[in-house]
């Protein structure tokens, strides 16, 4: 089996125990050699200075290759291109570009008055401006918003052509899903890497909320396993199992390239890594 290339997300921490665990996120994943390593954008736009100063913080200190998300939520086109600006100057330069999902109680997005209609018009005044590396989502599971079965594959397509580099999926449960996306983008002429993002299950109960939250499907065998393994105390050994084996049939299936959701705790993605033989890597300093 090859060793994939790999990437975490972070979210910004919100208060001084929560820069301490991603303190420690950072530095038990960081000797891993991530390709890149990603901070979360707040849903609804929050957390804007806190990506800002986190993303700009982890650039200065860790010596990994940070990307930013950005949406369109909640900010004329000139107030989210400034923040890309602020990425830019801060030397940031990968940038994760998204339509957002709208803020809680407003149902359907809307796009602010002045700004950004959708992902397809951010990623074109980014690629416009010709500075930054840009990756965008992608839905193996349906999106909620689709119009219909195929309606997220035409729509990559058009997020992919107006400039974005790579997609990173949303998470999902069973490798054949990743397969069956992959095969349908391949298909419609799509031919830009598309990376599995996968979910290490820290918390089955929160995992689920936001797998029903984002439309990505359950499969009854995972519902099944959870409740046994919650009865007998063994969560954190099933999703280690879970996880190292939806990567290991990914790898097979030719991936080369895995983004884990970290949600700033790192033991279960660490776990993971090690088993499909990514180990730290030993370096003059680090043996000194
Ligand atoms: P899009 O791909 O633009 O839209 C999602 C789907 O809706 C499309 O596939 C298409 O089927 C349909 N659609 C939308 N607009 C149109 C249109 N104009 N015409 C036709 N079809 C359309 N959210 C955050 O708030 N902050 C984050 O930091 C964040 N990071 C994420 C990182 C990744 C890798 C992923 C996969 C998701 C992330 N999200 C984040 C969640 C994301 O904001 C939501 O899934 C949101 O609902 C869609 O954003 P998008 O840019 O992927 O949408």
């Amino acid at each position: 089996m090859t060793t994939p290339q790999i990437s975490f997300e972070f979210f910004p921490p919100q208060s001084l125990e929560a820069s301490f665990r991603l303190w420690d996120t950072v530095h038990t994943l960081s000797p891993l050699g991530p390709r890149f390593v990603s901070v979360t954008y707040g849903a609804g736009g929050t957390t804007r200075e806190l990506t800002r100063d986190a993303v700009a913080t982890l650039h200065k200190t860790s010596g990994l290759n940070v990307a930013a998300h950005l949406t369109c939520v909640n900010a004329t086109r000139e107030e989210t291109l400034a923040i890309a600006d602020t990425f830019a100057e801060a030397g940031v330069t990968d940038i994760v570009a998204l339509r957002g999902d709208p803020p809680k109680g407003q149902g359907a997005f809307r796009p602010h008055p002045g700004g950004f209609g959708n992902s397809v018009e951010l990623i074109e005044a980014l690629a416009d401006t010709g500075r930054f590396t840009i990756r965008v989502g992608a839905y193996p599971d349906i999106h909620p918003d689709a119009a219909h079965d195929t309606a997220d594959v035409d729509w990559l397509k058009r997020k992919l052509d107006a400039g974005a580099d790579e997609a990173l999926t949303q998470f999902f449960f069973e490798a054949e899903t990743f397969f069956r996306f992959r095969d349908a983008c391949e298909k419609a002429g799509i031919d830009k890497p598309i990376t599995p993002g996968i979910l290490p299950i820290e918390n089955w109960k929160g995992a689920r909320r936001f797998a029903k939250m984002c439309g990505t499907k359950i499969p009854a065998w995972v519902e099944n396993a959870f409740d046994k393994a919650e009865r007998d105390g063994r969560e954190d050994l099933l999703a280690t199992a879970i996880c190292t084996e939806l990567c290991s049939d990914l790898i097979e299936g030719g991936v080369d390239k895995l983004h884990f959701y970290t949600l700033n705790r790192p033991e279960l993605t660490r776990d993971v890594c090690h088993a499909l033989g990514i180990v730290p890597k030993v370096t003059l300093q680090n043996v000194a």
